[in-house]
Parts: structure tokens; C-alpha cells; sequence
């Protein structure tokens, strides 16, 4: 067995490393820096220690990074509990917030006295307390020789007990999560708050300048930021929202930097990284390369398209839908990213020829031969299979799930309902009552003119691309009824399904029906995709799923057996991660040099008042006209964004960028086009993350919105930048 002491073996080794080497590639655990990263950081131009990173003593970084909501980053800059993140991951509840009376995403937010901070009922914030390796407990009295349920048994006994008794008599949250697929374990234990509002969000036309179009490119012209509070009780500990809550002060909060940035500087990332799949074998890349991806992002694209024809000719619809158009096309773009850096990369070729090492290896020693010699051969059985059940699932999942057909989906969210209603569930009450929230939120973002072009759209490609053996069978009576013509279906179904008027279904909720929802043609439809799925494709899922396991912690062991030489960092798999590397620009192809940073004049050549994308607003040009910088200038300009080679990926929107001191230099939030395959393979020449300059974050808060009065409860370091 591959335990605990191999990968620490391995990892030593990155104390090893060739003295000024580059850092780029990793995500590493904050609690091991101490041992394994803080020498080369430290070589690389990084002044402080790892205990100012991490620490359980002092207050240090961690305690000013936060899991905002469930899968970005967000930083305090203020010791009232002042956050900084993303524009995009405060873009839900900007949303939320606005109508068209508000329309907050379009003309932005700004609360002049905490008494104006918006709450949002469902956003946390989690900040890490601490966490601690226990691959020991988690692994006492697991074998080799045990079969898959056992171990799993044993783990799971052991990782419940070791979370509850973390968290017992406190108001923490604890869980043990596998590192390293599955060889090793951490405890985490986190401190979780709920009472969160909004406090100030630039307009769309700066917090999303570029849109989709610029979405995944360098260079980027985005002020991709927005700010919330945290507020707690009057002991500084989470409560639910209340009038009485006070501003939260965290133990730490990180200085803001006027000094601004060079080429070549130390530059680090803090954040929750989301998902990579640095060690998968190349048949899963295969698939997700030559399969699904190329399927999604035909399905995405339709579905885009639609919205952003309606969003184009209706505001309203624009605030309904921006929302789902940035998330469906956030995944779509990345994916003809990842193809082509893939591509460019040749991707599938060096992993194959990995894998060619990697079995000559193998054979070398019958010990190896005995635990590794049948991985790769397994991989392929499996994939052979398993690229349908993935396929079928996504698909169906794209067509009936809330991103597609949205009626249908809503139809299908009253399968619970009506299984509780055969069963006179004494719940029912309660789920009836969820029922009529969920039911609003879904009305509010609802449009039944672009659900009937979107319900066409899905149902056609859904005909195409799934085989039909596996294709919902209401959907083959309803492809059979209409001839495939999706279109005149819609009128009929959209006129007699309860599911596309709201009156109908708040009465549907008022005086629940089960008869009434069963005969609904969406409930069929739903339904009948739910069942198939639930019947025949889950279950293969799950099956291949836990061989799958089993086998990517087995060569995730062997791999590091192997390359013993080798630094190795786990998966993203969203907890608290540091990445560091250098600020720097890259070439992007033949004769094409993408220089470190953008500035406002950027901005100002992309204005085109007729792109939505691109309309600059006018306070903004008076400014830039004025050269109205303030101190946040830098050579006659005003710094916007900035690339460096720290490896993140999603989950690291609006993490912390700090400098040598620690101290904020920007705000991460997207990556360059060229090397967007990193969540697969990192490519060092290419790779690049984006972040917003915080100088621009300060000149939009103070110059453009004048709340100057948020930027003095920050702790401002640092001369500004002089012009060389
Ligand atoms: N733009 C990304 C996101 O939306 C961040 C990244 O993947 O680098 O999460």
C-alpha cells in the first residue's frame, strides 16, 4: 500500500528543487508550507515566513480568506469585515437586488452607510480555522487485500467520528476530505457565517466590461470586483441575520497596496481552487476532449445564442437572464479553450506517452507488475462503456435540467411533491412551503417567450445527439407525434402545461393536485428523463464511479511512487490552497507578445457605445478625459488588470494576489486563453492567471462612485507607483 510516508518522501523532494527555479505549477496545502514550500517561495523574492500564512498561534493570511458562497474566494480589507471579490461572484445577488426601478447590475451599487448593505438570504462566507492531517486515523485498519465497500466503511466510520468529535461543544463545521485522490486525509474545520451584505458593486459595464467576449482572453479590460460585510453578533460570532448584528472583526485582514506591480515580481494566490485533473489517464481526456466537450459546447452555444438575442431587445429580460447566460457561457468558452490549448499543447499525446513510461516502469519490477501492472488496461475496459453513461447523463442534464428547457425542469421539481403525496408524507406541508420559494425565484427569472425558443432548441439537439436507445421515452412518443417539429409542439405544450404561468402553479402549490401534476406533458417529459436516468444510467455511473475511485487512487499512488523525483501537489478539490509564481507576460503565437498589464486607455479603445459589451460608461471617459486618477495612477494611466503564472482555476475567482510582503496587489479572476487547459495540464509557457489591479478596484470606488468613505476603513501600504 502507498501510504502516507511514500508521498511525504515524494514531496520532500521540493525542498530539493533547484535553487531560483520558477515556481508556477501547483496548488499547495497552506498547513505544509512550513515543510515543503516556504524555501523556494522564499528564493523566488517571498519576505515573510509560512506562519504568517498559516498559523494556529497568531492571526495570519488564512484567517482573511474566505469560501464566498460555495465556489468562489473573497479577501477582508478591513478590520469591520469589509470583503472584496469578484464581480461575477457577487453577481447573484446583484441580481437579486435588482429590478427595473434598481437595476443595480446595470448602473451598479453603492450603500452610502451600513444601514443601505443589502442582505442575502442563502450567501456564506467559511473562513478555515484549522486543518490538520489524520491519514493515520482515517486509514487505521485499512488493508490492502480489503474489497471497495469495506474500505470504504472503515473510512467513512472513521472520518464521522474524527469530524464530530473536532467540532463537539463549538459552533464549527468540520469535515475530513481526501487529498491526493484518495491517499491522504485532512481534517477541516471552518467557522461558517450567514449574515452577508452587499455593500458596493461597480456597473456592469466595469464589473463585466468584455462580457462574454472578452470572458477567458488577455488582455482584459475588467473590473471584475465587488464588496460585501460580514456581520456577526455582538461576540464576533456567526448569527443568522438580524438587525442587532455588528460588523465581523476578522483576526486578519490584508493591507491594500498603493505600490503597485513589475515584471519578474514574487506575486502569490490564496483561495479555494475548485477541480483539477492534473493525474487523469488520457482515455478520461479523450473523452472530455473528443465527447463531451465538443457536445456541450454545441448544446451552449444554441442555448446562448437565444438568450442573447432576447437580452439584446428587452432590459428585463436582460436582468433575468444575464445570470444563467454568464454561467452557461463561462463553461462553454473555457471548453473551446481547453480543446484547442489541448490541441496546441498535444495534449493526449504526452499523456500517452507518459503512460508508455509509466508501463515500461511497471514491467520493470514484479512487485510494481503485482500492484500496477493492470491500471491502464482497466482504464480503457471501463472508458470503453463509461463515455455513454457520461454522455447521456450530461446531455440530459443539459436539456432538462434549469439551465435548458426551464419549464420542464420546474415540472420536474415536483417529483418529490408527488411521491410525498402517494405516501401522505406528514413532510408535505413543509416541502409545499419550499415549494412556493423556489417557485418565485424561478418565476423571477423566468421569460416564457425565450423558455418556448430554448424548450425547441434542447428538444432538437436532444433528438440528435443522444442515441435513440437512450432517449427518454415520453420524448420519443413526443418526437414521434410532432415529426421532429419541435416548434409547433411548443405552442401546444406551452399553452396547456401548468408549468410556464406562474398563477397556475402558486394555485397548483395553494391546493396541491398530484393527479393535476401527473398529467401535465412537462411533468411527463421530466419525469420520464428522471426515471431513465435514475434507472439505467445512474447506476452505471455510480458502479463504474467506484472503480473509477479505486483505480485513480491507485495510480495517483503509483505515479508518485514513480516520479519520487517530482514535486506533487493534490487536485484542486475546493479547500484552502496557495499558488505562487511571478508576474509576467507570455507569447501567444507566431510573432505575438502579450505584455503583464492593461491600463484604463485599454478600456477606453474598446468603447463602442453600440456593444453592449463594450459600452464605457460616460463618467468613466470624464475621468479619463480629466486624467482624474488620483494616486492610483501609474505612467499617465490607470492600471486595470495584470497576468502572472500562478496555477489557479475556477473556485479562485476573486481570491486574494498578494506581493512579497503579503500585502493585496489585485484580485484573481480568470485565466488567459492559450493556457486555460491547466485544470488538465499546466503549460508553463502559456499558462496565465488574470487579476484586476487593486489600484483600478480603489479608483472606481473612490473616483467613479465617490465612496472614498469604504477606502478609509481599508489599510492602505505603499507609495504609489512612480513613473519610470
Ligand atoms: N474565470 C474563472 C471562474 O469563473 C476563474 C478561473 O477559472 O480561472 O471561476
Amino acid at each position: 500500500m502507498i501510504t502516507k510516508k511514500h508521498l511525504l518522501i515524494a514531496a520532500l523532494f521540493l525542498g530539493l528543487c533547484t535553487p531560483g527555479a520558477i515556481a508556477d505549477e501547483g496548488m499547495w496545502i497552506p498547513v505544509l508550507i512550513e515543510k515543503y514550500n516556504i524555501r523556494l517561495m522564499q528564493e523566488n523574492g517571498f519576505k515573510l515566513t509560512a506562519e504568517d500564512i498559516y498559523s494556529i498561534n497568531k492571526a495570519s493570511m488564512k484567517d482573511a480568506v474566505v469560501l464566498f458562497g460555495g465556489g468562489c474566494t473573497g479577501e477582508f480589507i478591513s478590520d469591520r469585515g469589509l470583503i472584496i471579490t469578484n464581480h461575477h461572484c457577487g453577481y447573484g445577488s446583484i441580481q437579486n437586488h435588482s429590478t427595473l426601478e434598481h437595476d443595480y447590475l446595470a448602473n451598479g451599487f453603492w450603500a452610502a452607510s451600513t444601514d443601505e448593505e443589502l442582505p442575502n438570504p442563502g450567501l456564506s462566507v467559511t473562513i478555515l480555522k484549522y486543518m490538520e492531517d489524520v491519514t493515520d486515523r482515517v486509514l487505521d485498519g485499512v488493508t490492502d487485500d480489503m474489497d471497495s465497500d469495506k474500505r470504504e466503511a472503515v473510512i467513512n466510520a472513521h472520518t464521522a467520528s474524527i469530524a464530530g468529535e473536532a467540532v463537539k461543544g463549538t459552533h464549527y463545521q468540520a469535515a475530513v476530505r481526501p487529498f491526493f485522490l484518495g491517499n491522504q486525509y485532512f481534517l477541516i474545520v471552518n467557522e461558517v457565517f450567514r449574515d452577508v451584505r452587499l455593500v458596493g458593486a461597480p456597473p456592469s459595464a466595469i464589473g463585466k466590461f468584455g462580457g462574454d467576449t472578452d470572458n477567458w482572453v488577455w488582455p482584459r479590460h475588467t473590473g471584475d470586483f465587488s464588496l460585501f460585510r460580514v456581520y456577526a453578533d455582538s461576540l464576533n460570532n456567526p448569527a443568522a441575520w438580524s438587525a442587532g448584528n455588528v460588523p465581523y472583526h476578522p483576526a486578519y485582514h490584508f493591507p491594500v497596496s498603493l505600490a503597485g506591480i513589475n515584471e519578474g515580481d514574487f506575486t502569490m494566490v490564496f483561495g479555494y481552487p475548485g477541480r483539477t485533473q492534473e493525474y487523469a489517464p488520457s482515455c478520461h481526456i479523450r473523452m472530455l476532449k473528443e465527447v463531451i466537450y465538443p457536445k456541450q459546447v454545441e448544446i451552449r452555444g444554441r442555448k446562448i445564442s437565444i438568450m442573447e438575442q432576447a437580452m439584446a431587445g428587452d432590459p428585463l429580460v436582460r436582468i433575468k437572464y444575464s445570470g444563467k447566460s454568464f454561467g452557461l457561457a463561462n463553461g462553454w468558452k473555457k471548453w473551446i479553450g481547453e480543446i484547442q490549448s489541448l490541441d496546441n499543447l498535444d495534449g493526449i499525446a504526452r499523456k500517452e506517452a507518459f503512460e508508455k513510461e509509466f508501463s515500461a516502469w511497471v514491467a520493470a519490477d514484479p512487485e510494481r507488475v503485482r500492484k500496477y501492472g493492470m491500471i491502464l488496461d482497466r482504464y480503457n475496459e471501463i472508458y470503453d462503456s463509461y463515455v455513454t453513461y457520461y454522455l447521456v447523463n450530461m446531455y440530459t442534464s443539459e436539456v432538462f435540467g434549469s439551465g435548458g428547457a426551464g419549464s420542464v425542469s420546474l415540472a420536474g421539481s415536483f417529483r418529490d411533491l408527488v411521491a410525498m403525496a402517494s405516501q401522505h408524507s406528514p413532510d408535505m406541508e413543509k416541502e409545499l412551503k419550499r415549494m412556493q420559494g423556489y417557485v418565485a425565484g424561478f418565476f423571477r427569472n423566468y421569460d416564457r417567450s425565450v423558455d418556448k425558443q430554448l424548450f425547441v432548441a434542447v428538444m432538437d439537439l436532444y433528438g440528435k445527439n443522444v442515441a435513440p436507445e437512450w432517449q427518454a421515452p415520453a420524448y420519443r412518443e413526443l418526437y414521434m407525434s410532432c415529426k421532429g417539429n419541435f416548434s409547433e409542439a411548443a405552442d401546444k405544450l406551452f399553452a396547456k402545461s401548468i408549468f410556464t404561468d406562474e398563477d397556475k402553479v402558486n394555485s397548483l402549490l395553494a391546493r396541491f393536485d398530484a393527479r393535476k401534476v401527473t398529467r401535465d406533458p412537462f411533468y411527463l417529459l421530466a419525469s420520464s428523463a428522471a426515471d431513465l436516468i435514475e434507472t439505467r444510467v445512474r447506476p452505471e455511473i455510480v458502479s463504474a464511479g467506484r472503480e473509477l475511485e479505486e483505480l485513480n487512487r491507485i495510480y495517483m499512488a503509483a505515479q508518485m511512487e514513480q516520479g519520487n523525483d517530482r514535486v506533487f501537489y493534490p487536485d484542486a478539490n475546493s479547500t484552502l490552497r496557495l499558488t505562487f509564481g511571478r508576474v509576467m507576460g507570455y507569447d501567444s503565437r507566431d510573432a505575438v507578445y502579450h505584455k503583464y498589464y492593461t491600463t484604463l486607455t485599454g478600456v477606453m479603445e474598446k468603447d463602442n457605445p453600440d456593444i453592449y459589451d463594450y459600452d464605457v460608461p460616460d463618467r468613466l471617459k470624464e475621468l479619463y478625459r480629466n486624467k482624474d486618477f488620483g494616486r492610483y495612477a501609474f505612467n499617465g494611466d490607470v492600471p486595470v488588470c495584470f497576468i502572472a503564472n500562478n496555477h489557479t482555476t475556477g473556485g479562485n475567482s476573486g481570491s486574494p494576489v498578494l506581493n512579497a510582503e503579503g500585502q493585496l496587489i489585485g484580485v484573481n479572476f480568470d485565466r488567459a486563453w492559450e493556457g486555460v487547459a491547466s485544470d488538465i495540464m499546466f503549460n508553463p509557457r502559456q499558462s496565465r492567471n488574470i487579476s484586476l489591479d487593486i489600484r483600478y478596484a480603489l479608483f472606481i470606488i473612490d473616483k467613479f462612485a465617490g465612496a472614498g468613505y469604504l477606502i478609509d476603513e481599508m489599510t492602505l501600504v505603499g507609495e504609489p507607483q512612480q513613473t519610470p
